[in-house]
């Protein structure tokens, strides 16, 4: 029998997190305010070397958004026209985007079907003599086969820059050992944007690397190239965290690991209720890999139905990703067409994500579970 309660389940609830964390939060912001260091201040350094530390990483390099956490490093390989990087054509559009503004051709490999990242074998089959660097996504919260790319990288003499801007806190257990998201690439990429799993109270990223080469040029560029002030080495630009967000951050963190958890046990609870309804494919978490659930990510029959029926539920749910980025305008030049990736395009036209943040309780967890096993009857 479905349901016929209204529980209002937002996709997000930011609010519910507020409340819990504000009497920790408050007081860090305060402080940062009385101190009057809004740019670089101490809680900057501090939330550098907290998240190199979690990512298994030497060094952290703060920066103004997740999406010049990709685009710093691409920089940094100083690409000459032509140069191509491999990424996956199912991610938010930032990856490809960084790669373009950095120069750089960005060239697209189809995606496993199971973790809807990007498939090893493919990449491999993509590499040319003009590829420079590999930019693989851990999507919704699960790393990519980084030992296989990390592979291919070494063969071909690639750097590896790691979109883990929906991955912080994911491990894979790699040769017996469990390696971080952040601890493998060249350089990793993170997101503090407010709807990712550490957010800010506004835009936000961080770079992690344990070369220290390429630590100390992401400080400069970051700062307008220079890192003696007013001498100038090359052409950066102006990407800072600011201290109050760094605050917010450093407050944030001691949580995660729980909230991370709670999101694992909320998709547990979901992937478990929906297992015998034939229309829906629950998430297949690759047996290596300890997911953080950035998003819990269906594949079901009828997207567009379910989720207009979900929204009458009062239920928040969103498709991420509509189109691949080889299906985008703005990468028509560069000659892809349908058909091209068919897991991506099929990705694309049967995803369904599903609230999964911390703070969602039981009822709202059956509610929305009941809504689902109702329209496929
Ligand atoms: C959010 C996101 C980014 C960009 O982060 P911003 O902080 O929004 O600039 C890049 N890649 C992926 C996969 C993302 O989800």
């Amino acid at each position: 029998m479905e349901d016929t309660r209204t529980v209002n389940v937002p996709l997000l609830d930011l609010v519910a997190q507020y409340r819990a964390i504000k009497d920790e939060v408050l007081p860090a912001l305060q402080a940062v305010i009385e101190s009057q260091q809004f740019v670089m201040g101490p809680p900057v350094g501090q939330l550098e070397a907290a998240v190199a530390g979690l990512s298994h990483a030497a060094h952290g390099i703060a920066c103004a958004s997740g999406t010049d956490a990709l685009l710093l490093p691409l920089r940094a390989l100083q690409l000459e026209p032509g140069d191509e990087v491999i990424t996956s054509p199912f991610t938010f559009f930032a990856t490809a985007g960084a790669i373009h503004n950095a120069g750089g051709v960005p060239v697209f490999a189809e995606i496993d079907p199971d973790t809807f990242n990007v498939a090893p074998a493919a990449v491999e089959a993509v590499v040319t003599p003009r590829t420079r660097a590999l930019v693989p996504v851990h999507l919704y919260g699960q790393m990519a086969e980084l030992e296989r790319l990390t592979a291919t990288a070494g063969r071909h003499g690639l750097r590896i820059v790691e979109d883990a801007a929906q991955a912080i806190g994911a491990r894979r257990r790699i040769g017996g050992a469990w390696r971080m998201a952040g601890e493998l690439g060249w350089v990793t990429g993170f997101s503090f944007f407010p709807s990712k799993n550490l957010g800010a109270w506004g835009d936000g990223g961080m770079m992690v690397t344990s070369d220290g080469a390429v630590a100390e040029r992401l400080r400069k560029l970051r700062l307008h190239g220079g890192a003696k002030q007013y001498h100038h080495d090359e052409v950066g630009t102006n990407s800072r965290l600011d201290s109050l967000q760094a605050a917010v951050l450093l407050a944030k963190l001691p949580h995660l690991a729980s909230w991370s958890d709670q999101r694992r046990r909320h998709a547990g609870y979901y992937t478990k209720a929906l297992a015998d309804v034939s229309a829906v494919r629950t998430p297949v978490v690759d047996a290596c890999n300890e997911h953080v659930f950035h998003q819990y990510t269906l594949r079901v029959e009828r997207r567009d139905e379910l989720q207009a029926h979900l929204k009458s539920k009062r239920i928040g749910s969103a498709v991420y990703y509509p189109v691949p980025l080889h299906l985008q305008q703005c990468f028509s030049h560069l000659g892809y067409r349908r058909g091209q990736f068919p897991e991506a395009e099929r990705a694309a036209a049967e995803v369904i994500s599903l609230p999964v943040y911390p703070e969602l309780t039981r009822d709202q967890l059956d509610y929305v579970v009941d809504a689902i096993r109702g329209f496929y009857g």
